[in-house]
């Protein structure tokens, strides 16, 4: 399963983001925040104690089924008058759950977590990072396995010289990616690939807002 993985920010960093406000709506997310325990039922009452013991009047408090959804603006209509008696909506939900809440509401929104990747379950209560959308997908050539994300020098080409025995330099507890790369390729019978030379990403080239259109026709 792919979730949104994101962890709490620390509680001096969401004192300072509400230090000139009085009055906070808490909104959590029943997925991805319910399953990581970023941003659930049970933290959500955690941070309603938190803020209320630190002086502030907490008008409301929900948990929309799915943050990122924009559904999650007509159910938070039911809370409507407890919404405006806030000055700003603390929201406990990844980056994209904050955008749509902050899109459908004429309201101050102040994100309680921050997002750090997106995240494929590989065992109970454990993520790893697959993709950081770099916009340029090479894993055509790589046996399936992004180098990117799985490489701690997110290297395009390698391996490095620092690989040993199959392990990374950085982490000797993990995998080499270019290692895990060549086996792979090697199963498949195209090593030729590991020959290809990769062109140096570009992290300047990505205009920003992205923008994507589907072409008419
Ligand atoms: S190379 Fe890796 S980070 Fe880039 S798009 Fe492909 S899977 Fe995602
Ligand atoms: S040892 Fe392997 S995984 Fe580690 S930085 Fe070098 S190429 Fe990347």
């Amino acid at each position: 399963m792919i979730r949104s993985i994101t962890q709490q920010k620390s509680e001096e960093e969401i004192e300072r983001l509400v230090s000139d406000l009085n009055r906070i709506f808490i909104v959590g997310c029943g997925t991805c925040t319910t399953l990581t325990r970023t941003g659930g039922e049970p933290q959500v009452i955690e941070m309603k104690e938190r803020l209320s013991e630190a002086g502030k009047m907490i008008t409301g408090n929900t948990v929309v089924p799915v943050a990122c959804d924009n559904l999650s603006g007509e159910i938070m209509d039911e809370y409507g008058s407890q919404i405006d008696q806030a000055d700003a909506i603390l929201i406990m939900s990844c980056a994209f759950g904050v955008q749509t809440i902050a899109r459908q509401l004429k309201k101050m929104v102040v994100p309680a977590l921050d997002t750090l990747f997106i995240g494929k379950e590989t065992g109970p209560g454990q993520f790893n990072e697959i993709c950081i959308q770099c916009g340029t997908c090479i894993i055509g050539e790589t046996g399936g396995i992004c180098p990117v994300t799985s490489c701690h020098k997110g290297l395009v080409n390698g391996p490095c010289g620092g690989t040993n025995n199959g392990k990374c330099e950085i982490d000797k507890n993990k995998d080499c990616a270019w290692t895990m790369i060549y086996t792979r390729l090697k199963e498949l019978d195209r090593l030729d690939y590991m020959r290809k030379l990769q062109k140096p990403r570009n992290h300047l080239g990505e205009p920003t807002p992205g923008k994507f259109e589907i072409a008419d026709g």
